[in-house]
């Protein structure tokens, strides 16, 4: 692109969603006008979003200025204002109250980028010891059940050779959308398709299987699943005895998970459940790809430790077309500060085991900290691209405790629901406006270059944590003069440079594809073997093996309340236009999917007076929306289904953020319950 005219077409990363694809920009008179896919990049079929990025990156509705709260209303203010007043604000709550008085947030848009290792030195150097991100509320649950049973994280690998994929609580059409391209070319080629849902998905359609779970039951879906297998001596008996801890426990805690039993459980027939089983286990090489269905659940982690002990009793672990051990070999320069913490207990001390594996804090407990000020008083948020006014749980107990805060500070390009609720706002960025490097599974580092200059007074995320650094007394911490020189810096263990990277916009590679990586090193647990039986669980006070327990919320463990609120509420199912509470103002999306709306089988809809487009009152123990009703045959008819991220009818006003997956502090977003009646009806 020429830098004088600022016209031409430029190479970067769409970052509106996590798949990371590649894109070609163009750009006119410093005015982006054109997205398509970058041929370099091996991301590079566009999903509907992309289209959406002039649109996203010029709305009149950005933020362009730093703005104030008076009286209740906004007020524009410089930069230097807005810095002063906010470490003025901090410095005070350090000295009444001492660091840990301040959590720190930042959203899905920014895990794993140069914001966020700023902001995480600034949290660090400030000493609070509460740090939080996005992963309190998606994948980390997953990853955890991962790592606790094999040590890494493992995703599912479409190759050639795959015979059979499960796709479990995920719907990639709407996702992530290359994935399910991936799916159906390996359908094309013969390969078998399950799918646990309780929606008819688009894949589900497609499937060979369909089971239609219930809600929350899905570890006892799994360890049927080991039962059948276990039962048919349709197992890996040479990887289990060399490479596993516990199976001989595995098989006897088993034993009760019948599929007739399950059955009743989870509403799959026992048939299904014997098919899937011998389906998954004789098809070598399978693969499983689970969602965060799996993470929104009070028994999360156990579920994805009875899945990734399927992975690895059928021999599926770390083989091409299986599932793939993922360890980080990407080498780069920590801006960690860790010593500077001061030494509290964080607002996540009751799930040791998260900050273990994530080495974060769980914000969930947050909410109850500010409104109890146990174990401590928490007098200011930081909040980065984030809206948890109608991302997070429990929407009521999220504005009281907000407005009991001294501070809530908020960072993000739009006036969300949460920046209306702030004492300061502050201008940021979209990933056009400011350099990153992605690093994705395929061991491939990808610049994502500044196209264009940051839209009004607005500045460079990373920037705004190293100028409130600065002003905070901690500018030798901050010396970088600009992103450049950050990321050499940042990228100087990796043996790649930010010129290579720039040079090739598909990105370099750091080190090749390897399977069977256990044999050299064995895992990454204690025993160096995957634990079906985890020592480590029990010494937490968890239960050791992959166990199921009902949902905290289901007609079965609250059958008090099955009269008064009979269907299940299942929320956050995705559609492809937008991403959580992101994109909804961008007309051209907006247009494609106007309403909100709750998914209700004909049947049940018919029997409750509800027509097509109905105004319904959903309600819950937690309160009460409004919302259209789409009637469908493709939802279970003892289920509803209705998306996060919608202020016209914020689901998050049902759902409920104290009853907690015990070793992720993750709540349950998938299984509610709740009734619906016919407004006016
Ligand atoms: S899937 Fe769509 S939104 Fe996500 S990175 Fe690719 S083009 Fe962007």
């Amino acid at each position: 692109m020429s830098s004088k005219s600022g016209s031409g077409i430029a190479k970067t990363i769409c970052n509106m969603c996590p798949t990371h694809c590649g894109i070609d920009v163009y750009v006119e008179n410093g005015k982006t006008v054109g997205v398509t896919g970058m041929e370099e990049h091996s991301h590079h079929t566009l999903c509907i979003k992309a289209e959406a990025i002039p649109e996203l990156v010029h709305s009149s509705e950005r933020l362009t200025n730093p703005l104030k709260k008076v009286d209740g209303r906004f007020e524009e203010i410089s930069w230097d204002e807005a810095f002063d007043l906010i470490a003025s604000k901090l410095t005070d709550i350090k000295q009444k109250y001492g660091p840990h008085a301040v959590v720190v947030h930042i959203g899905e848009p920014f895990v794993f980028s140069d914001t966020e290792r700023m902001l995480r030195r600034f949290s660090e150097l400030y000493g609070t010891p509460n740090y939080t991100t996005g992963s309190s509320f998606c994948a980390f649950a997953t990853i955890m059940g991962q790592s606790l049973t094999c040590g890494a994280y493992i995703s599912p690998h479409y190759s050639v050779g795959t015979k059979c994929m499960m796709v479990w609580g995920k719907n990639p059409s709407e996702s992530f959308p290359l994935e399910a391209d991936a799916i159906r070319a390996m359908l094309g080629r013969g390969a078998k398709l399950i799918v646990v849902d309780p929606r008819a998905t688009p894949l589900a359609k497609m499937a060979d299987i369909h089971a239609q779970i219930r809600p929350g039951s899905d570890c006892a879906l799994a360890l049927s699943l080991l039962n059948v297998i276990i039962a048919e001596g349709r197992y890996d008996k040479a990887f289990i005895e060399q490479w596993t801890i516990g199976f001989d426990k595995l098989v006897e805690q088993v034993k009760e998970y019948s599929p007739e039993r399950v059955e009743e459980i989870t509403w799959v027939p026992a048939e299904t459940i014997r098919n899937m089983a011998r389906v998954y286990a004789t098809s070598k090489p399978a693969t499983i790809s689970s969602g965060v269905a799996l993470d929104h659940s009070t028994n999360g982690v156990q579920t994805v430790r009875a899945i990734t002990t399927l992975v690895a009793i059928t021999g599926n672990i770390d083989i091409a077309g299986g599932n793939i051990y993922n360890t980080s070999r990407f080498k780069r320069t920590s801006f960690r500060l860790k010593e500077k913490i001061v030494d509290k207990v964080s607002i996540g001390a009751d799930y040791p085991l998260f900050s273990r594996y994530t080495h974060e804090e769980t914000v969930v407990p947050g909410l109850d900290a500010i409104l109890t000020e146990k174990p401590y008083p928490i007098k200011a948020l930081l909040v980065v691209a984030c809206n948890p006014v109608l991302t997070w749980a429990n929407t009521n107990k999220v504005t009281q405790a907000f407005e009991k805060l001294d501070l809530l500070l908020v960072v993000d390009i739009f006036m969300s629901e949460t920046a209306k609720l702030a004492d300061i706002v502050l201008p940021g960025t979209t990933f056009l406006e400011r350099q990153d490097i992605r690093n994705y599974e395929s061991h491939l580092a990808v610049v994502s270059n500044k196209i264009i200059k940051p839209i009004g007074n607005s500045k460079e995320d990373w920037e705004i944590w190293a100028e409130l650094g600065k002003r905070m007394g901690y500018a030798e911490y901050f010396p970088w003069e600009d992103s450049d020189e950050l990321f050499k810096y940042w990228l100087k263990p990796s043996g790649i440079s930010l010129d290579q990277l720039k040079q090739n916009p598909g990105g370099v590679h750091y080190a090749e594809r390897e399977y069977q990586k256990y044999l050299k090193d064995g895992f990454e647990t204690p025993s160096k073997k995957v634990e079906i039986y985890s020592e480590l669980m029990g010494k937490f006070g968890y239960d050791p093996l992959p166990t199921f327990k009902e949902p905290a919320e289901s007609p079965v463990s609250r059958s008090d309340l099955v009269e008064k609120y009979p269907l299940i509420l299942t929320t956050g199912a995705r559609t492809v236009n937008y991403l959580h509470s992101e994109y909804r103002n961008l007309p051209s999306l907006r247009r494609l999917v106007p309403d909100p709306l709750i998914e209700i089988n004909s049947q049940t809809a018919s029997s409750l007076g509800i027509a097509d487009g109905d105004l319904v009152e959903v309600e819950s123990l937690r309160g009460s929306i409004e919302i259209k009703a789409k009637l469908t045959e493709d939802i279970q008819p003892k289920v509803v289904s209705i998306q996060h991220g919608w202020s016209q009818a914020n689901v998050n006003l049902l759902t409920d953020d104290e009853a907690r997956d015990p070793v992720s502090g993750f709540v349950s977003f998938k299984s509610l319950m709740c009734r619906v009646t016919k407004v006016g009806g």
